[in-house]
């Protein structure tokens, strides 16, 4: 049950009034975004960042989903910001719920026994289904059906640069088919099985595991531990047509079957990470390093100054700050960035600096 905003206006074209070249072509591309109706005005917030830094220009279109329907308000507003079209679904309760061989009782123990231990949302039930929702089924929602590329848009975000380029179309010209602009360490309380589980799968299905995967990047050892490196799903560009691959199909069940969603707390993050890394070639993967971006409590911005003023930075340079405020998260030891141009063969943008705190 997709509806078109109401009060959507005519989604606007570009053209050239935009800035844009006349061979400009506009991708089959949507923002994606998981909210609740009390989330409203941070949503708006969020548009508001995306539409100025990017969207203004190329109008592209703007899903959001909810397990609860949205109301009128939340609609009638929302569409008033999206420079394209605003789609609003709802989300089907077997998408949202748990599936008949999870032992409900086992599971509230382990949020109680989470929660005590003071796992970051160890307590919560709503954030386990949004995990295995934003793993499983965002992707399957019929309101993405007729999309190719996505950008995942969280409340409360922020865009700190100018996007001058289209990001789908960057996608599409360089075969490239995940993007993320933060990867760090997952929280090892929340996913004590998980590459037990991994492991499993990949002995299973080695049909299903990439020939010129980005294991090394995950894992240390050659895939006997996870690294614990994921990159950080509230960010991503990517190809619907991965997640829609039998590929990826059989690992989400795979896990689904594990029961690791509701038994521990496993994230769409490290999930996302793992497949991908896992199941694509490597060169389909890209960090966006102009990307300036922050969700609490980590940003990625752009190192280069030449790049930074160009693209009207504001996140504040790095050498600006003394060390301890220094917040350029992307090259300091929670990051697992370095990591990633290290096992990638990637050169580093001029001006990273490094740091030991
Ligand atoms: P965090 O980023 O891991 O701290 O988690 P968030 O609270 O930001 O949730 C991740 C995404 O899921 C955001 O887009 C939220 O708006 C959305 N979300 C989280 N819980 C729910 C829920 O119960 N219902 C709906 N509709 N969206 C949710
Ligand atoms: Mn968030």
């Amino acid at each position: 049950a997709t509806t078109a905003g109401n009060s959507s206006p005519a989604p606007a074209q570009p053209n050239a009034a935009d800035g844009l070249a006349s061979t400009y072509e506009r991708q089959n591309a949507t923002f994606v975004t998981l909210a609740r109706n009390q989330d409203l005005w941070a949503v708006v917030g969020s548009i508001r960042e995306v539409e100025d830094r990017y969207n203004h220009k190329y109008h592209y279109d703007w899903v959001f989903l909810n397990d609860a329907e949205f109301t009128e308000e939340f609609k009638t507003i929302v569409s008033s910001f999206v420079s394209g079209k605003a789609v609003f679904g709802h989300i089907p309760p077997e998408h949202w719920s748990y599936p008949d061989w999870i032992d409900q009782e086992k599971a509230a123990l382990v949020r109680e026994e989470m929660n005590e231990k003071k796992i970051i949302y160890g307590f919560s039930e709503p954030y386990r289904h949004m995990c295995r929702f934003e793993s499983g089924f965002f992707w399957r929602n019929p309101a993405l059906d007729a999309y190719k590329y996505y950008w995942r848009v969280e409340p409360h975000i922020k865009l700190f640069c100018d996007i001058d380029y289209d990001l789908f179309a960057f996608m599409k010209n360089n075969k490239k088919s995940y993007g993320f602009t933060i990867s760090l360490y997952e929280y090892e309380a929340t996913i004590e099985t998980l590459w037990k589980t991994v492991k499993g799968f990949m002995a299973e299905y080695p049909q299903h595991i990439h020939p010129n995967n980005a294991l090394n990047f995950i894992s240390d050892d050659g895939g006997e531990t996870y690294n614990l490196c994921h990159f950080w799903s509230n960010f991503e560009v990517g190809d619907l047509d991965f997640w829609r691959s039998d590929a990826y199909r059989a690992f989400f069940d795979y896990l689904d079957k594990a029961g690791g969603f509701f038994y521990e707390r496993w994230g769409d993050a490290p999930v996302h990470s793992i497949a991908a890394a896992l199941l694509m070639d490597r060169s389909e993967l890209h960090y966006f390093n102009d990307v300036g971006y922050w969700h609490v409590p980590f940003q990625n911005c752009p190192v280069d100054e030449e790049t930074r003023r160009r693209l009207h930075c504001t996140c504040p340079s790095d050498d600006s700050l003394p060390p301890d405020q220094r917040n350029i998260f992307t090259w300091r030891g929670y990051s697992c960035t370095p990591r990633f141009h290290k096992v990638q063969g990637l050169e580093r943008p001029k001006g990273w600096i490094e740091h030991t705190d």
